[in-house]
């Protein structure tokens, strides 16, 4: 093996080559990578070496020798370095192909099917200000309390006002509500030492409702006037319909603690998404972008070409949105999924869109398909929206065993979308076409729905 020469703080003269999935440009230095922020192909730039491991390193842009014609402006390179945006400083289009070439590479490497159609990636007319939530850290600082996001792979909060990818008024509502934190004292989180009380404040924001939730993550269950810091919050902001108190004593990054207390109003908020009405607590999951997710959903029942005597499952529902969206159009829903929120969620979703004729089940997506499998439920479609770390195998093996005779997959990791359509290949099922479609604009995340049909 060669030596690798390449140390930490030199500087080297470099073309960037490529672009990494998470939107980094790569250098090589006798075939070392050097990975750069804020850098695109065809660009020649004057580095620092910042970090040297000895497989790749990473390195600082000091100098653009030349540029390239596919970036554009950005506003502040606070929104590289923190990761809310890190494809921001190349062109819409481009960012748009660089996704579809994304799913080739894995549907080529990963799944040995270069052959498969992969679609141009669908993207917005206008891709700012498009996430209709917010997770944001508060932190104290100088006796002030300061939210922002964090520097990519550090703790450090680096202020924020303008998210630039958020719904605007879910930017100036978390100011807001920041401002009467610290008129009422509230403490801001110490993560180093675990004191302090507020650890985050999460705005959800219907796009079509424009209801609003609020959710104060706390450190601990006493909240000193938790129920008249939620009332000026409402008052300050007309369109929150609930407040709600998340506990999470735990020195820990996951944001989220088990108990909910509602502080104000409802512990829910609704919005439309295809035409259907949708209740959404605080802990189900809800696609951030929901323009596009019915442009998404809407490619996926296409897909899935529905008759009247479809019988068809919706697995990881969620609270239902695609199974209840497609409903009357088949004979049959079953949908599963893990969160028991998100399932009453679900059914209470049914009952308000009159929708009779679906079947939710709390439980892990493999096992409640085996159970299914077992009991003789003959599916004609599965529709599957899995978690980053795509399907189980035995879930993939329940579902070839059902020979269902269309498969609709809609994935937000491309790599493990290719491995499980690989397994599917090698069960009986053909990877028809895939389509992407930009949710994520101005990021490095790729979500895709892709067609598997059985063979005859
Ligand atoms: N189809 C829904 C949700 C998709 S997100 C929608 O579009 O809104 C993926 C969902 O899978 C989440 O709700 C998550 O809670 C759930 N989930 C994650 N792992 C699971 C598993 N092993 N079994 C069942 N559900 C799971």
């Amino acid at each position: 093996m060669k030596q690798q020469t390449v140390k930490k703080n030199e500087r080297y003269t470099v073309d960037i080559v490529d672009l990494s999935y998470e939107g980094l440009g790569v250098a090589k230095i006798d075939g070392y990578p050097l990975f750069i922020e804020n850098t695109l192909p065809g660009e020649q730039v004057e580095v620092l070496v910042v970090k040297a491991g000895t497989k790749f390193g990473y390195g600082k842009v000091e100098k653009f020798l030349t540029t390239s014609p596919d970036r554009q402006d950005i506003e502040s390179t606070v929104l590289l370095r923190t990761g809310i945006a890190p494809l921001a400083h190349l062109k819409y289009e481009q960012q748009l192909l660089f996704k579809q070439k994304q799913v080739e590479q894995v549907l080529t490497k990963i799944a040995k099917m270069p052959d498969v159609p992969v679609l141009p990636t669908i993207g917005m007319e206008d891709p700012v200000g498009y996430r209709n939530k917010a997770q944001i850290p508060v932190r104290r600082v100088d006796g002030e309390l300061v939210t922002g996001f964090y520097k990519k792979n550090s703790h450090d909060l680096v202020e924020i006002t303008d998210f630039f990818i958020q719904d605007s008024k879910i930017d100036q509502a978390i100011i807001k509500v920041r401002e009467i934190l610290q008129r009422f004292q509230v403490r801001g989180y110490n993560e180093e030492k675990n004191e302090g009380q507020i650890r985050h404040i999460i705005v959800r924001r219907g796009h079509y409702s424009h209801e609003m939730m609020v959710v104060l993550v706390t450190r601990k269950e006493k909240f000193f006037k938790a129920k008249e810091i939620a009332e000026a919050i409402h008052e300050a902001l007309p369109e929150v319909v609930s407040v709600i108190q998340n506990i999470n004593e735990e020195k820990t990054n996951v944001i989220l603690g088990k108990q909910e207390k509602v502080l104000y109003g409802r512990s829910y908020i609704e919005d439309q998404l295809l035409g259907k009405t949708y209740r959404i607590s605080s802990k189900s999951f809800y696609q951030v972008n929901t323009a596009q997710t019915e442009v998404l959903y809407q490619k996926a029942i296409d897909f899935a070409e529905l008759k009247k005597d479809d019988v068809l499952i919706d697995a990881y529902s969620g609270i239902g949105t695609i199974g209840l969206s497609l409903a009357d159009q088949v004979a049959k829903v079953y949908g599963m999924e893990m969160i028991p929120e998100a399932i009453e969620d679900a059914q209470f979703n049914a009952l308000t869109n009159k929708i009779e004729n679906v079947h939710y089940e709390v439980g892990k997506a493999e096992t409640v398909m085996k159970k299914w499998q077992d009991k003789g439920v003959k599916p004609t479609v599965v529709m599957v929206d899995p978690p980053r770390k795509g399907l189980d195998a035995s879930f993939i093996d329940s579902t070839i065993e059902m020979k269902p005779e269309r498969i609709v997959y809609i994935s937000c990791n491309p790599a493990t979308f290719a491995r499980d359509a690989k397994l599917f290949a090698e069960g009986g099922y053909r990877l028809q076409k895939v389509q992407p479609v930009d949710l994520f604009p101005q990021t490095h995340h790729i979500e895709c729905v892709g067609l598997l049909t059985r063979n005859k």
